[in-house]
């Protein structure tokens, strides 16, 4: 049988959703027959291609956040969403009540820095836009929420999709033990 393809991406995030689900520990192996990681942080390959399942972290919080959540959604045939900022904006919302420039000022400008010593102006920023969930963007069709979720709930989110079903996921699964 041919192997589902997965690719995965993270938006403005931690990195916690995707570590949780490297926590799926020997899970993984069995999870290894029937998916082909294609795209995603764990492999380090970041050019889109058309895939069966896409998987994103983060909030959308600028616009390479956006380019990025829009390319995969164009390449795959179902969108999951897994970790509070994704399906929320999650604690990235708390820059919402800031502007721009107080935003860009206290990245480079902190106690241990000295003034004027670090500028925001480089090329290479995305320009920042609101905090936003994915599904404000493009459409997703599945969520799997928690800061982090847990591993038992991406497993039970992947099982679902590699039966053929959209995962909605039982309350009991949506605690910590
Ligand atoms: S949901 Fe939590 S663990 Fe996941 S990226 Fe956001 S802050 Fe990190």
């Amino acid at each position: 049988m041919a192997k589902v393809k997965v690719a995965t991406a993270w938006l403005d995030s931690c990195s916690g959703c995707h570590m949780s689900f490297l926590d799926l520990d020997e899970a993984l192996i069995g999870l290894a027959d029937k998916l082909e990681f294609g795209e995603s942080p764990i492999t380090d390959i970041k050019k889109f291609t058309p895939c069966d399942v896409g998987i994103l972290e983060g909030s959308i919080s600028n616009h390479h956040d956006e380019e990025v959540a829009k390319d995969l959604r164009a390449n795959c045939k179902i969108l999951m969403v897994f970790g509070d900022c994704a399906c929320f904006g999650g604690i990235n919302n708390m820059r919402n009540f800031f502007t721009d420039e107080e935003i860009t000022s206290r990245y480079y400008s902190t106690e241990s820095t000295t003034p004027g010593s670090a500028t925001p102006k480089s090329k290479e920023l995305p320009a920042l836009t609101k905090v936003r969930p994915v599904n404000q963007v493009v459409k997703v069709d599945c969520y799997v929420p928690g800061c982090p979720p847990t591993p038992k709930m991406i497993l039970y989110a992947l099982t679902e999709l590699l039966e053929g079903r959209l995962p909605v996921l039982p309350t009991e699964i949506m605690r910590f033990d």
